[in-house]
Protein backbone atom coordinates (compact mmCIF):
# COMPACT_ATOMS: atom_id res chain seq x y z
CA UNK A 1 0.00 0.00 0.00
CA UNK A 2 0.87 3.72 -0.59
CA UNK A 3 2.66 5.69 2.14
CA UNK A 4 0.35 8.62 3.24
CA UNK A 5 2.17 11.71 4.52
CA UNK A 6 0.49 14.31 6.01
CA UNK A 7 1.43 17.94 6.72
CA UNK A 8 0.05 20.85 7.86
CA UNK A 9 0.61 24.60 8.45
CA UNK A 10 -1.21 27.60 10.06
CA UNK A 11 -2.35 30.57 8.77
CA UNK A 12 -0.98 34.29 9.71
CA UNK A 13 -1.43 37.84 10.52
CA UNK A 14 0.70 40.42 10.34
CA UNK A 15 0.42 42.16 14.37
CA UNK A 16 2.79 44.90 12.40
CA UNK A 17 2.83 45.95 8.48
CA UNK A 18 5.49 48.35 7.95
CA UNK A 19 5.53 49.00 4.58
CA UNK A 20 8.36 51.17 2.71
CA UNK A 21 8.87 52.95 -0.69
CA UNK A 22 8.65 50.78 -3.62
CA UNK A 23 12.60 49.75 -4.30
CA UNK A 24 14.34 49.40 -8.06
CA UNK A 25 13.75 45.59 -7.64
CA UNK A 26 9.90 45.80 -7.46
CA UNK A 27 8.99 45.31 -4.00
CA UNK A 28 8.51 46.69 -1.45
CA UNK A 29 10.84 46.20 1.54
CA UNK A 30 8.66 45.49 4.86
CA UNK A 31 9.26 45.32 8.19
CA UNK A 32 6.46 42.61 9.91
CA UNK A 33 5.90 41.36 13.22
CA UNK A 34 3.95 38.28 11.90
CA UNK A 35 1.72 35.30 14.31
CA UNK A 36 0.79 32.54 13.75
CA UNK A 37 -2.98 31.34 13.98
CA UNK A 38 -3.97 27.91 14.92
CA UNK A 39 -6.49 27.95 11.95
CA UNK A 40 -4.43 25.34 9.82
CA UNK A 41 -4.28 23.88 6.17
CA UNK A 42 -4.02 20.10 6.32
CA UNK A 43 -2.53 18.58 3.24
CA UNK A 44 -2.24 14.76 2.55
CA UNK A 45 0.87 13.16 0.11
CA UNK A 46 0.19 10.06 -1.71
CA UNK A 47 2.64 8.44 -4.53
CA UNK A 48 0.62 8.73 -7.71
CA UNK A 49 0.28 6.06 -10.50
CA UNK A 50 3.85 6.17 -12.92
CA UNK A 51 3.13 8.69 -15.44
CA UNK A 52 -0.03 10.16 -14.03
CA UNK A 53 1.61 13.24 -12.72
CA UNK A 54 0.68 15.75 -10.04
CA UNK A 55 -3.56 15.53 -8.90
CA UNK A 56 -4.54 17.98 -6.77
CA UNK A 57 -7.62 17.82 -5.05
CA UNK A 58 -9.14 21.03 -2.95
CA UNK A 59 -12.09 20.98 -0.29
CA UNK A 60 -13.15 22.14 2.99
CA UNK A 61 -16.10 22.82 4.73
CA UNK A 62 -15.64 26.07 7.06
CA UNK A 63 -15.27 28.69 3.83
CA UNK A 64 -17.98 29.82 1.30
CA UNK A 65 -17.56 27.29 -1.99
CA UNK A 66 -16.46 30.36 -4.09
CA UNK A 67 -13.31 30.29 -1.83
CA UNK A 68 -12.66 26.66 -2.81
CA UNK A 69 -13.77 27.00 -6.17
CA UNK A 70 -11.34 29.52 -6.93
CA UNK A 71 -8.28 27.67 -6.18
CA UNK A 72 -6.45 26.44 -9.14
CA UNK A 73 -5.70 22.43 -9.33
CA UNK A 74 -3.54 22.41 -12.60
CA UNK A 75 0.46 23.84 -11.97
CA UNK A 76 -0.69 27.06 -10.73
CA UNK A 77 -1.26 25.93 -7.67
CA UNK A 78 1.30 26.82 -5.16
CA UNK A 79 1.42 23.05 -4.02
CA UNK A 80 2.59 22.13 -7.49
CA UNK A 81 4.70 24.82 -8.01
CA UNK A 82 6.48 23.75 -4.89
CA UNK A 83 6.73 19.73 -5.51
CA UNK A 84 8.33 20.54 -8.89
CA UNK A 85 11.23 23.34 -7.30
CA UNK A 86 11.82 20.81 -4.68
CA UNK A 87 12.32 17.81 -6.46
CA UNK A 88 14.73 20.44 -9.09
CA UNK A 89 16.49 21.80 -5.99
CA UNK A 90 17.07 18.64 -4.83
CA UNK A 91 18.36 17.02 -8.73
CA UNK A 92 15.38 14.83 -9.31
CA UNK A 93 13.01 14.45 -11.78
CA UNK A 94 9.19 15.44 -10.28
CA UNK A 95 7.34 12.84 -8.34
CA UNK A 96 3.94 11.29 -9.63
CA UNK A 97 1.82 12.41 -6.85
CA UNK A 98 -1.92 12.72 -5.52
CA UNK A 99 -2.03 15.80 -3.42
CA UNK A 100 -5.64 16.76 -1.14
CA UNK A 101 -5.54 20.06 0.45
CA UNK A 102 -7.88 20.80 3.22
CA UNK A 103 -8.68 24.61 2.97
CA UNK A 104 -9.67 26.44 6.22
CA UNK A 105 -7.66 29.45 5.41
CA UNK A 106 -9.63 31.95 3.83
CA UNK A 107 -8.55 32.64 0.17
CA UNK A 108 -6.98 35.44 -1.47
CA UNK A 109 -7.91 36.84 1.76
CA UNK A 110 -4.43 38.27 3.04
CA UNK A 111 -3.97 35.28 5.51
CA UNK A 112 -1.34 33.35 3.23
CA UNK A 113 -3.45 30.27 2.53
CA UNK A 114 -1.39 29.57 0.07
CA UNK A 115 1.68 30.24 1.23
CA UNK A 116 0.72 28.01 3.89
CA UNK A 117 -0.14 25.00 1.40
CA UNK A 118 3.18 25.62 -0.28
CA UNK A 119 4.63 25.77 3.59
CA UNK A 120 2.93 22.19 4.16
CA UNK A 121 3.90 20.99 0.74
CA UNK A 122 7.50 21.85 1.66
CA UNK A 123 7.45 19.37 5.03
CA UNK A 124 5.75 17.09 3.35
CA UNK A 125 8.21 16.35 0.28
CA UNK A 126 10.93 16.60 2.56
CA UNK A 127 9.98 13.23 3.85
CA UNK A 128 7.89 11.73 1.02
CA UNK A 129 11.87 12.01 -0.85
CA UNK A 130 13.54 10.15 2.42
CA UNK A 131 11.00 7.92 2.66
CA UNK A 132 10.97 7.14 -1.36
CA UNK A 133 13.89 7.92 -2.57
CA UNK A 134 16.61 8.28 0.04
CA UNK A 135 17.26 11.54 -0.03
CA UNK A 136 18.82 13.31 3.26
CA UNK A 137 16.38 15.00 4.92
CA UNK A 138 16.72 19.60 4.62
CA UNK A 139 16.65 21.38 7.40
CA UNK A 140 13.75 24.29 8.18
CA UNK A 141 16.27 26.88 7.18
CA UNK A 142 17.29 24.95 3.74
CA UNK A 143 13.52 24.87 3.59
CA UNK A 144 12.95 28.54 4.01
CA UNK A 145 15.08 28.93 1.41
CA UNK A 146 13.49 27.02 -1.09
CA UNK A 147 10.36 28.94 -0.12
CA UNK A 148 10.99 32.11 -0.60
CA UNK A 149 10.88 31.29 -3.91
CA UNK A 150 7.59 30.41 -4.06
CA UNK A 151 6.31 33.31 -1.83
CA UNK A 152 7.22 35.81 0.68
CA UNK A 153 4.74 34.68 3.29
CA UNK A 154 6.19 31.00 2.90
CA UNK A 155 9.47 31.30 5.05
CA UNK A 156 6.87 32.33 8.37
CA UNK A 157 4.66 29.44 7.60
CA UNK A 158 7.26 26.91 8.28
CA UNK A 159 8.63 28.62 11.55
CA UNK A 160 4.66 29.89 12.85
CA UNK A 161 5.10 31.15 16.11
CA UNK A 162 5.82 34.89 16.48
CA UNK A 163 9.20 36.11 14.34
CA UNK A 164 9.40 39.33 12.38
CA UNK A 165 9.81 39.41 8.43
CA UNK A 166 12.33 42.18 6.96
CA UNK A 167 12.77 42.19 2.88
CA UNK A 168 9.82 41.04 1.08
CA UNK A 169 9.14 40.00 4.70
CA UNK A 170 10.93 36.16 3.80
CA UNK A 171 14.06 36.79 5.94
CA UNK A 172 12.52 35.61 9.33
CA UNK A 173 13.83 36.10 12.93
CA UNK A 174 12.36 33.86 15.11
CA UNK A 175 10.86 36.01 18.64
CA UNK A 176 10.21 33.90 21.82
CA UNK A 177 6.29 33.62 21.93
CA UNK A 178 3.56 35.85 23.88
CA UNK A 179 3.06 34.68 27.26
CA UNK A 180 -0.35 35.29 27.12
CA UNK A 181 -3.59 33.97 25.16
CA UNK A 182 -5.08 35.72 22.16
CA UNK A 183 -8.11 35.24 20.86
CA UNK A 184 -8.92 35.95 17.31
CA UNK A 185 -12.25 36.67 14.99
CA UNK A 186 -10.88 36.79 11.46
CA UNK A 187 -13.98 37.76 9.27
CA UNK A 188 -13.27 36.59 5.12
CA UNK A 189 -14.90 38.51 2.69
CA UNK A 190 -16.73 36.96 -0.11
CA UNK A 191 -14.57 38.81 -2.71
CA UNK A 192 -10.84 38.21 -2.14
CA UNK A 193 -8.55 41.54 -2.59
CA UNK A 194 -5.31 40.94 -4.86
CA UNK A 195 -1.88 41.87 -3.29
CA UNK A 196 -0.44 43.51 -6.23
CA UNK A 197 -4.04 46.01 -6.48
CA UNK A 198 -3.71 46.44 -2.44
CA UNK A 199 0.02 48.05 -2.86
CA UNK A 200 -0.69 49.49 -5.83
CA UNK A 201 -3.69 51.52 -4.16
CA UNK A 202 -0.87 52.45 -1.61
CA UNK A 203 1.81 53.90 -3.80
CA UNK A 204 -1.14 56.08 -5.08
CA UNK A 205 -1.75 57.25 -0.95
CA UNK A 206 1.77 57.58 -0.94
CA UNK A 207 2.13 57.38 2.49
CA UNK A 208 5.79 55.29 3.73
CA UNK A 209 6.05 54.55 7.07
CA UNK A 210 9.57 54.63 8.84
CA UNK A 211 10.47 51.07 10.46
CA UNK A 212 10.25 50.41 13.58
CA UNK A 213 12.42 48.36 16.20
CA UNK A 214 10.40 44.71 16.98
CA UNK A 215 12.72 43.11 18.37
CA UNK A 216 11.08 43.55 21.92
CA UNK A 217 7.68 42.55 20.61
CA UNK A 218 7.99 38.97 22.89
CA UNK A 219 7.77 41.33 26.39
CA UNK A 220 4.07 42.96 25.24
CA UNK A 221 2.63 41.74 29.06
CA UNK A 222 -1.44 42.27 27.83
CA UNK A 223 -3.83 41.77 25.36
CA UNK A 224 -4.58 45.61 25.78
CA UNK A 225 -0.70 46.18 24.78
CA UNK A 226 -0.94 44.24 22.17
CA UNK A 227 -4.13 45.89 20.62
CA UNK A 228 -2.24 49.61 21.02
CA UNK A 229 1.02 48.40 19.33
CA UNK A 230 -1.24 46.58 16.14
CA UNK A 231 -1.10 48.71 13.06
CA UNK A 232 -0.88 47.91 9.01
CA UNK A 233 0.32 50.60 6.63
CA UNK A 234 -1.67 48.62 3.99
CA UNK A 235 -5.10 49.00 5.71
CA UNK A 236 -5.66 52.41 4.21
CA UNK A 237 -5.22 50.93 0.76
CA UNK A 238 -7.58 47.88 1.56
CA UNK A 239 -10.24 50.55 2.64
CA UNK A 240 -9.84 52.50 -0.11
CA UNK A 241 -10.39 49.28 -2.58
CA UNK A 242 -13.42 47.81 -0.21
CA UNK A 243 -14.91 50.87 2.08
CA UNK A 244 -17.51 48.56 3.68
CA UNK A 245 -14.11 46.46 5.67
CA UNK A 246 -13.99 50.42 7.29
CA UNK A 247 -17.13 50.05 8.73
CA UNK A 248 -16.74 46.33 9.32
CA UNK A 249 -13.53 47.49 11.83
CA UNK A 250 -15.72 49.93 13.40
CA UNK A 251 -18.57 47.50 14.18
CA UNK A 252 -16.19 45.02 15.81
CA UNK A 253 -14.25 47.17 18.20
CA UNK A 254 -18.27 48.37 18.61
CA UNK A 255 -18.86 45.18 19.71
CA UNK A 256 -15.77 44.52 22.00
CA UNK A 257 -12.86 44.23 20.14
CA UNK A 258 -9.50 44.99 21.79
CA UNK A 259 -8.30 46.06 18.41
CA UNK A 260 -9.70 44.91 15.10
CA UNK A 261 -7.55 45.68 12.08
CA UNK A 262 -7.27 44.62 8.52
CA UNK A 263 -4.79 41.50 7.59
CA UNK A 264 -2.05 42.08 5.56
CA UNK A 265 -3.40 43.21 1.83
CA UNK A 266 -6.82 41.66 3.57
CA UNK A 267 -9.35 41.57 3.21
CA UNK A 268 -9.90 39.52 5.65
CA UNK A 269 -10.76 41.37 9.54
CA UNK A 270 -8.36 40.22 12.52
CA UNK A 271 -10.20 41.09 15.30
CA UNK A 272 -8.38 40.62 18.68
CA UNK A 273 -10.65 39.66 22.16
CA UNK A 274 -9.57 39.33 25.39
CA UNK A 275 -11.53 36.21 25.72
CA UNK A 276 -12.69 33.07 24.02
CA UNK A 277 -16.00 33.25 25.39
CA UNK A 278 -16.11 36.96 23.57
CA UNK A 279 -14.58 35.91 20.58
CA UNK A 280 -17.22 33.20 20.05
CA UNK A 281 -20.06 35.36 20.89
CA UNK A 282 -18.56 38.05 18.15
CA UNK A 283 -18.23 34.89 15.70
CA UNK A 284 -21.62 34.13 16.09
CA UNK A 285 -23.11 37.63 15.97
CA UNK A 286 -21.15 38.25 12.44
CA UNK A 287 -22.70 34.86 11.20
CA UNK A 288 -25.83 35.90 11.78
CA UNK A 289 -25.57 39.39 9.99
CA UNK A 290 -24.37 37.01 6.81
CA UNK A 291 -20.70 37.01 7.25
CA UNK A 292 -18.46 34.26 7.43
CA UNK A 293 -16.44 34.44 10.79
CA UNK A 294 -14.15 31.99 12.32
CA UNK A 295 -12.46 31.94 15.46
CA UNK A 296 -8.60 31.04 16.75
CA UNK A 297 -5.80 31.83 18.74
CA UNK A 298 -2.69 33.21 18.11
CA UNK A 299 0.87 31.08 18.31
CA UNK A 300 0.37 28.05 16.37
CA UNK A 301 3.57 25.92 15.89
CA UNK A 302 4.54 26.31 11.77
CA UNK A 303 4.46 23.93 9.29
CA UNK A 304 4.44 20.04 10.26
CA UNK A 305 4.45 16.55 9.90
CA UNK A 306 1.15 15.45 11.43
CA UNK A 307 0.58 11.43 12.10
P1 LIG B 1 -0.87 36.45 1.17
O1 LIG B 1 -1.48 36.76 2.51
O2 LIG B 1 0.32 35.51 1.28
O3 LIG B 1 -0.64 37.65 0.30
P2 LIG B 1 -3.45 35.53 0.45
O4 LIG B 1 -3.81 34.76 1.68
O5 LIG B 1 -3.99 36.91 0.31
O6 LIG B 1 -1.89 35.56 0.36
P3 LIG B 1 -3.91 33.20 -1.13
O7 LIG B 1 -4.99 32.53 -0.37
O8 LIG B 1 -2.55 32.65 -0.99
O9 LIG B 1 -3.89 34.75 -0.81
O10 LIG B 1 -4.38 33.23 -2.66
C1 LIG B 1 -3.90 34.12 -3.63
C2 LIG B 1 -4.19 33.54 -5.01
O11 LIG B 1 -3.26 32.47 -5.23
C3 LIG B 1 -5.57 32.90 -5.12
O12 LIG B 1 -6.46 33.79 -5.72
C4 LIG B 1 -5.35 31.66 -5.99
O13 LIG B 1 -5.78 31.87 -7.31
C5 LIG B 1 -3.84 31.44 -6.03
N1 LIG B 1 -3.41 30.13 -5.46
C6 LIG B 1 -2.49 29.32 -5.98
N2 LIG B 1 -2.30 28.23 -5.19
C7 LIG B 1 -3.12 28.36 -4.16
C8 LIG B 1 -3.39 27.57 -3.01
N3 LIG B 1 -2.79 26.40 -2.78
N4 LIG B 1 -4.28 28.04 -2.12
C9 LIG B 1 -4.89 29.24 -2.34
N5 LIG B 1 -4.70 30.00 -3.42
C10 LIG B 1 -3.82 29.59 -4.32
Amino acid sequence: MNRIIRASAPAKVNLVFEVGQLANDGYHPVNSLYFALDLREDLTLVRGEAGTGISIYVHGDSLPEAHINSVPTDQSNLVHKTAVLFAEKLGMPTPDLMIDIHKRIPVAGGMAGGSADAAAMLVAMNEFMHQELGTARLSIEQLAVIGAELGSDVPFCLYGGMAIGTGHGDEITPLANLEFETNWVLCASSKGLSTPTVYAAFDEIGQHSAFTDLSDSSKLSSVAELGSRMSNDLEPAAFSLMPALSELVSQLQELGATRAMVSGSGPTIAALFDSEAKAIEVSKVLVDQGFVALTAKGGAQGSRLDS
